[in-house]
């Protein structure tokens, strides 16, 4: 599943351009096709339909695991791409993906298709982009999610970390990549309870969570179990899907289990499992 840095250069090659395509930006609705109907979750697709014909495109953005378009005074439009959804620009006379869900003709000749073979990803158009991210947790760059207040955040859950981690509401973008890649370079086994953290451990976990994401958009994110985008992050992967293979810090067997019914990578020997009290420190 898309994560992060795959949504942000979905985001990035739909407002900058990019791989033979031009921005988007800018670009007006002529036609709006809704090929299956339940990809829009708000409003119905005969207003998602009305609400996007002669709307211009302002800006391409992201929150989460969301790609956002804005198109001014017809609304936002959030994307989930879940397990297998892209965004495709086509060039004028470009035949569409065969399991495009939703099509944005452009007057320009251009369109805008939402490919999605697995049905999982939706879309929303609203006025107020908070009905649909805002119960996000904040964006792990957020310049207000300092060490402290990362380390005090954890402090208020008992949950397994690799879980809460991955939990949107506690913290924006993270899926099961970036999380396992994160918490091995952090040194943290993925069942760690939260709470159980120290404020050092935060720190680094943070660090390591920014450097993991900073390196997979550097790589215009991985290219796995999903749609191929052309990143390249998977090469550096040094604990997911290498089951079986050595740790590069120690030479361990990397293993796996499952946590929260989510497949896990990590070194058992790097990773040791440490857990605290939490009936002695006040509950
Ligand atoms: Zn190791």
């Amino acid at each position: 599943m898309p994560e992060l840095p795959e949504v942000e250069t979905i985001a990035r090659f739909l407002r900058e351009g990019g791989r033979g395509k031009t921005s988007i930006v800018g670009a007006v609705v002529a036609e709006v096709q809704v090929l299956w109907p339940q990809v829009v979750a708000r409003p119905s697709p005969r207003a998602f339909a009305a609400q996007l014909q002669g709307a211009r495109l302002r800006g391409v953005g992201r929150r989460g695991k969301f790609l956002l378009l804005d198109w001014g005074a017809s609304g936002w439009q959030a994307v989930h791409l879940r397990m297998s959804g892209d965004l495709a620009v086509l060039q004028p006379g470009e035949v569409p993906p065969r399991h495009t869900r939703w099509l944005l003709r452009f007057v320009d000749g251009r369109a805008l298709a939402f490919d999605n073979p697995r049905k999982f990803g939706r879309t929303w158009l609203v006025d107020d982009l908070g009905e649909v991210v805002g119960h996000l947790g904040p964006e792990p760059f957020d310049e207000h999610l300092t060490p402290q207040h990362f380390y005090a955040r954890l402090q208020r859950h008992r949950r397994q970390i690799k879980p809460l981690l991955m939990t949107q509401t506690f913290l924006a973008g993270l899926g099961n990549i970036y999380t396992d890649e994160a918490l091995f370079r952090a040194a943290i086994h993925p069942q760690t309870p939260a709470r159980c953290l120290n404020a050092t451990q935060a720190e680094r976990l943070l660090a390591a969570i920014r450097a993991v994401l900073r390196e997979g958009l550097a790589a215009n994110g991985a290219s796995i179990d999903w749609m191929y985008r052309g990143g390249g992050f998977q090469n550096a992967f040094r604990v997911y899907h290498r089951q079986g293979e050595p740790c590069p810090r120690c030479g361990t067997s990397i293993r796996r289990i499952i946590v929260g019914q989510r497949s896990t990578h990590f070194c058992p020997h790097c990773q040791v499992l440490v857990t605290c009290n939490p009936s002695l420190d006040g509950g």
